[in-house]
């Protein structure tokens, strides 16, 4: 066997891996699990749901009561909401978040970081590198 051509056949599979494979996992935010007390509705997977989105806690539990329009606050592992919220309107404000938030608007990946430039918040992605300003 020739050991030269070997390390050439190596170096060639080596080249054909995509860049991204070990990022390849879809970005998939796991739907709201909710349970109701009276009138009050409780995320029980908000840990899971926090996790995906690899967020501040204090960042998202912020704006997603100012976009549910209600006062919240975690208890335990779950996340307390003062009113009953049907599961696909908690969904659809969590996307909006993390369409907002998390996913890059140029390569769509999740591959993100908020930053902070004076009064204006950034989304970076260390994905594609791009950086687009975020509005409130
Ligand atoms: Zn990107």
């Amino acid at each position: 066997m020739d050991l030269n051509n070997y390390d050439d056949l190596l170096n060639k599979a080596y080249d054909k891996i995509p860049e991204n494979v070990k990022q390849s996992s879809r970005f998939e935010i796991p739907k709201v699990e909710v349970r109701y007390e009276g009138k009050n509705t409780y995320i029980t997977n908000f840990n899971k749901i926090l996790n995906t989105l690899n967020r501040d806690k204090k960042h998202f539990i912020g704006i997603f009561l100012k976009t549910a329009g209600t006062m919240g606050e975690i208890r335990g592992n779950q996340l307390f909401l003062k009113s009953r919220y049907k599961s696909h309107v908690l969904d659809r404000l969590i996307r909006e978040y993390a369409k907002e938030y998390v996913l890059c608007d140029i390569c769509s990946k999740p591959d993100t970081n908020i930053v902070k430039e004076g009064k204006k918040e950034y989304l970076k992605c260390t994905a594609c590198g791009a950086r687009t300003e975020i509005k409130e």
